[in-house]
């Protein structure tokens, strides 16, 4: 997988980024490739693989390709728009949904958080109302990791505002269905080959069969599939660090200052072996929640703990990147600025740093 991510990805990375352009070309090569249905079951198009086989290969790919944007598209897809078609979906709806985004004929997008509504999610003012036939949507997502693109949108709108967060439910909605619009990419720091933007819902016709899980399902479709997309949608943006920290060691040897290999020097030194250490650490936790999740466990915690870690670990070691590079970390023609720019948005989605410590801490029971 890593050779086919070398070979066949990633070859206009540069440019994309610049442009904020996403490698459709690149998607549809992973589609054929299996990579996007990894957990997927065979029966829907998928390879059927277990979540330990998933996070290896998503890791190889952003090791051998090394656009995080891209990988995370296929982590997003993966975890939070496939994933709750695979448990709460109808066997109509995975036979009509599951074949194309595990082909990569289709995209799709996941779309919970709200100008109103970021770490307070479920406090989403999308309203879904039901009428003959269906609902009628109205309302704004925002900041959706490939929005403008997307051919398919999971969309979480509260159907009983009286019952609060217990009323929100999760609905399939598809490109050029009457009063969706998708925004144009709006402009932003990092992971620029994702285009993110928003969903608007302007009276918008949502039939009845496009209902994903029964009314008031959000909640628990948040709180359990989300904590996959938590604890794996880092998983190539991992593989990207991996070849990244490779880059760090071999420049430490190479790149001489006062007549000495600059890994001579121990503020050097000291920050390859803490990115050694943060890779491994972050590694190890993500392997161990897909072995807990293989077994049936819902890792509750071990999900938050693997987001928290791996998002500050990949940023810390782009950090560090960017100061053992000096002024070749910092332009743009290197590559390694980018891997700063991209880690910035890790501590910020599937729910921030801040929220991961307040999961920890109430499972621990403060
Ligand atoms: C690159 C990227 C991709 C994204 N992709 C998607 C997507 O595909 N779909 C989607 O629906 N959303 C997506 N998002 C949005 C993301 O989920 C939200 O940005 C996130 O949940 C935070 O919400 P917010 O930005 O409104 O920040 P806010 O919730 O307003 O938080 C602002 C600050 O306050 C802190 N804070 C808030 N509440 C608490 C609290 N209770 N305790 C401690 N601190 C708190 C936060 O940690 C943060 O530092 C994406 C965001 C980014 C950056």
């Amino acid at each position: 997988m890593i050779e086919f991510a070398r070979t066949e990805l990633g070859s206009k990375l540069a440019e994309n980024d610049r442009r904020g352009s996403f490698a459709k070309g690149d998607w549809e090569r992973c589609g054929a490739r299996g990579v996007l249905g990894c957990h997927v079951p065979e029966e829907y198009g998928g390879a059927g693989l277990d979540a330990v086989s998933t996070v290896l290969t998503h890791e190889a790919i952003g090791y051998g390709c090394q656009d995080n944007g891209l990988t995370l598209a296929i982590g997003g897809q993966t975890w939070s728009v496939q994933e709750p078609i695979v448990v709460y979906g109808s066997d109509e709806q995975k036979r009509r949904y599951l074949p194309p985004l595990a082909s990569g004929e289709w995209i799709g997008c996941h779309g919970v958080s709200e100008p109103e509504a970021g770490s307070d999610a479920l406090s989403l003012r999308t309203r879904a109302v039901k009428i003959a036939g269906g609902y009628l949507l109205n309302g704004r997502k925002s900041y959706v990791g490939m929005a403008p693109l997307a051919d398919l949108a999971l969309v979480l709108a509260n159907s009983d505002p009286a019952a609060g967060k217990w009323g929100v439910s999760a609905f399939l909605v598809e490109r050029g269905a009457e009063g969706f619009r998708q925004s144009e990419p709006r402009p932003k720091t990092g992971t620029r080959t994702n285009p993110f933007g928003d969903l608007v819902f302007e009276d918008c016709f949502v039939p009845e069969e496009n209902l994903l899980g029964g009314e008031g399902i959000g909640m628990s479709l948040f709180t359990q599939t989300i904590s996959w997309e938590r604890a794996f949608i880092h998983a190539g943006h991992l593989g990207a660090m991996t070849a990244l920290f490779e880059r760090c060691l071999a420049y430490a040897r190479e790149r001489r200052q006062f007549g000495r290999p600059i890994g001579d020097f121990q503020s050097v030194s000291n920050r390859i072996a803490d990115m050694k250490v943060r890779l491994e650490t972050s590694r190890l936790l993500m392997y161990k929640v897909a072995e807990m999740k293989d077994a049936g466990s819902d890792a509750a915690i071990e999900c938050a703990m693997a987001n928290l870690h791996i998002a500050e670990s990949l940023l810390e070691c782009a950090t560090d990147a960017v100061r053992i590079h000096g002024a070749r970390g910092y332009l743009e023609e290197h590559g390694v600025e980018r891997q700063l720019r991209d880690s910035i948005g890790g501590v910020i989605y599937a729910g921030t740093s801040d929220i991961q410590r307040n999961l920890i801490a109430s499972l621990l029971g403060l």
